[in-house]
């Protein structure tokens, strides 16, 4: 038997940005969140690797970022995350519209999805993110060092929504192995969450037959990662896919904050599957944290080089 009581539901989402500056700056002046942690690509140590969060960087708040000064834009298309979508409190939705509008954000007027009141925007590069309204959290902790208020600052993800060619496959993936159950549809949209986990643990998968498949550049989500409490318990996620889905994930990876395996879902999605333990405190206090330049053990002999190559931030 693994863990029983362990949360499910997304752990963190990575995406591609542009310049390094202008994705601090949205991400941390813009939107409130706290840079948790500033290192670089494990696989490309001249590219920054940016975590934003909530105070701890607790899984379900989780955007990272590989940050490009001259990357090309992505194209939307099937076979990838489409929207990550923040929680604020209900009362906070005419907050948060104003301060689009007053930031210049591109954003749409509020809709209504699955009974939830939710603002489409986009952020510098693109990439389409969403804040839902929900009511009873205005109680709940939330990161105020920035200049977004405490009733309306954001309180991790509430959902991302992958666009597929067809959702069958993929929904058997979170169901069968990633804690997820179908919990409701809404047009081609179907929900599935994360037993109660409140945050991060919705995914709608969005069926669009005959779209044109995604092309990854700045704005797209890389991948989506998903939470396993322990080794033991992502061994189990493991030993499923590839019992039951004939999936083949790469073999674990000590990401210095978690320890993850990566395959392609059946829908082309590229899937995470990241521990909870042991966190972004592993390194760093977490009064400190997002303070330093932090790099995993082998590559701090070459810290002073790639210190040279890296944008300075302001
Ligand atoms: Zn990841």
């Amino acid at each position: 038997m693994t863990t029983t009581s362990s949360a499910h539901g997304i752990h963190h989402i990575t995406a591609i940005a542009g310049p390094a500056q202008r994705n601090l700056d949205f991400y941390t002046r813009t939107l409130g969140l706290r840079l948790v942690k500033k290192t670089v690509n494990f696989d490309d140590p001249g590219t920054y690797h940016f975590y934003f969060g909530d105070e701890t960087g607790a899984p379900g708040t989780i955007l990272t970022f590989f940050p490009w000064a001259h990357v090309a834009p992505g194209r939307l298309g099937v076979g990838e995350t489409e929207e990550t979508v923040f929680r604020v409190p209900a009362a906070s939705i005419g907050y948060w519209l104003h301060r689009l509008v007053e930031r210049g954000v591109a954003h749409q007027a509020p809709i209504e999805r699955f009974g939830e009141k939710v603002i489409p925007f986009k952020d510098p590069d693109g990439m389409r993110l969403a804040i839902a309204g929900l009511p009873g959290i205005e109680g709940e902790p939330a990161w105020t060092a920035g200049d977004v208020p405490a009733e309306a600052a954001i309180r991790g993800f509430h959902a991302a929504s992958l666009l597929l060619e067809d959702t069958a496959r993929t929904g058997a993936i979170l169901t069968d192995v990633l804690g997820f159950t179908e919990v409701a549809r809404e047009g081609s949209v179907v929900r599935y969450r994360a037993g109660d986990t409140k945050i991060g643990g919705i995914v709608d998968l969005r069926g669009a037959g005959g779209f044109l498949p995604a092309r990854m550049g700045g704005g797209s989500v890389h991948h989506i990662a998903f939470r396993a409490a322990d080794d033991a318990e992502e061994m189990e996620m493991v030993r499923k896919l590839k019992a039951n889905h004939g999936l083949n994930p790469t073999e674990q990876k000590d990401r210095n904050y978690f320890r993850s395996v990566y395959f392609r879902e059946p829908g082309h999605v590229l899937f995470e599957i990241a521990t909870d333990v042991p966190g972004f405190a592993a390194d760093e206090p977490v009064s400190a944290l997002g303070s330093a330049l932090k790099l995993p053990a082998f590559l701090e002999p070459r810290r002073g080089a790639i210190e040279e190559v890296l944008p300075v931030l302001a």
